[in-house]
């Protein structure tokens, strides 16, 4: 069979520990078999990152840019204990942190389903898409503890040095006061990504907040949203036939919990760290869940949700077999190439990406499975395989599907 050829290259950002292990499993018996693979490869992993300064987080988040489309492996942030084990020469910042502050724009994370588990929610039949408004809030607060009587404001000085002062609260003894902003561009931003990427999967894009209480704050949030959809995207979501609808928190978390699934449900930024966290372990495993960087300028990175499953690595360097999940590694490849086939109007990588994902859904719901995913399973008698055995046993549907 002839191996399917790209056009455009594909920004590929290498990782650490147990998913740099996997990322060459995945590349050696899934992908370079059947595609020439046209990768331009950056090495995120920790000891390069030291080696450069940083610089290659930063060249592979412009290559990003430049290109449209890559695929990153979970990486190290390090703390304290990893300058120490890898004896770096800063405390490097988060790579995640560092591309999403150069491209902008919004995480989406999807969980992956499969037959034998099933959601706590029974009602769930389709995944729900989480994003999250990567921006501001509580994340960027300025906080005091106050630690008696007095009166607490709220003061804006305007570029003039006007003033504009409100009360916030007359303390007749401790309390605690906080501020937070958000910037309309970022909100802008939010709403774009979170209309196209709705449009991309034609599916409802539900967004709720609490607007009732937080009549400027939230309220804002609302506006700039129903704003956006009414100038430019009300006509393209009926022609998709999908629907935007606005709610409030309270209300959304209700028809969640009730709905069959199906929609991406868009969150302000600490919403959507609770709500995903929620989400991931109703669904089932965090070795499930699949995540899209998408920016305002349509640039996508896709990853893995979970880390370098450290633990794992630990075994692995003392020679042991390790049955560490690949799955949301494959689906960060197999996103990021379908991406690219997209966009470049390459069909036979298209094809190839879609079969990727089908043959390890079939292994998978043909039972056979890495041992996080057996404790979880109903109905079936799961096989528990290691890794390796694992990506054997995808290939050998993959090959059957590629050549039906
Ligand atoms: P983690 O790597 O997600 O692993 C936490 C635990 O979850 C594992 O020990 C394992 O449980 C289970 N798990 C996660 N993914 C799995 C998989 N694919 N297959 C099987 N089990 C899986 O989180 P962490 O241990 O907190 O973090 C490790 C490193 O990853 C840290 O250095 C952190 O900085 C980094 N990190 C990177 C990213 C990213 O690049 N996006 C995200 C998060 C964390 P058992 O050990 O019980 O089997
Ligand atoms: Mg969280």
């Amino acid at each position: 069979m002839e191996k399917i050829k790209m056009t455009t290259p594909l920004v590929e950002m290498d990782g650490d520990e147990m998913t740099r292990v996997i990322w060459k499993m995945i590349k050696d018996e899934l992908l370079l078999p059947f595609v020439e693979l046209n990768t331009e490869y950056y090495d995120l992993g920790l000891p390069n990152r030291d080696a450069t300064n940083d610089q290659v987080t930063i060249d592979a988040a412009n290559a990003n840019k430049k290109y449209g489309v890559s695929v990153k492996c979970a990486t190290i942030t390090p703390n304290a204990q990893r300058v120490e084990e890898y004896h770096l020469h800063e405390m490097w910042k988060s790579p995640n942190g560092t591309i999403r502050a150069i491209l902008g724009g919004t995480v989406f994370r999807t969980p992956i389903q499969i037959e034998a588990i099933k959601p706590v929610i029974r009602n769930w039949k389709k995944p729900i898409t989480i994003a999250r408004h990567a921006y501001g809030d509580i994340y960027k607060a300025t906080e005091m503890r106050l630690t008696g009587k007095g009166k607490a404001e709220l003061v804006f000085t305007d570029e003039a040095g006007k003033e504009t002062r409100q009360t916030i609260f007359d303390f007749e003894g401790p309390g605690i006061i906080q501020g937070c902003y958000n910037k309309d561009d970022s909100i802008q931003d939010f709403a774009h990504a979170c209309f196209q990427y709705a449009l991309d999967l034609k599916q409802d894009l539900w967004f709720a907040t609490k607007d009732t209480i937080s009549k400027k704050y939230d309220h804002t949030f609302k506006d700039i949203f129903q704003e956006l959809y009414d100038t430019q995207y009300k006509e393209k979501f009926e022609a998709a036939g999908i629907e935007y609808f606005y709610t409030l928190i309270d209300d959304a978390v209700a028809r969640v919990v009730r709905s069959e699934g199906g929609f991406v449900w868009a969150c302000k930024n600490y919403d959507g760290d609770v709500m995903s966290d929620m989400l991931s372990t109703a669904f089932g495993s965090l070795a499930m869940m699949q995540s899209v960087l998408v920016s305002p300028d349509g640039n996508y990175e896709y990853e893995a949700a979970h880390g370098t499953v450290t633990r794992h690595y630990y075994r692995y360097l003392k020679g042991e077999q390790t049955s560490t999940n690949p799955i949301a590694t494959i689906f960060a490849w197999s996103g990021a190439l379908r991406k690219r086939g997209e966009l470049d109007g390459n069909q036979p990588l298209v094809d190839f990406a879609n079969k990727l994902e089908e043959a390890s859904l079939q292994t998978l719901n043909e039972g056979v499975m890495t041992k996080d995913l057996v404790g979880l399973c109903e109905g079936i008698t799961p096989k528990a395989v290691n890794t390796q055995e694992f990506m054997v046993e995808i290939r050998s549907r993959l090959e059957k599907l590629l050549q039906a």
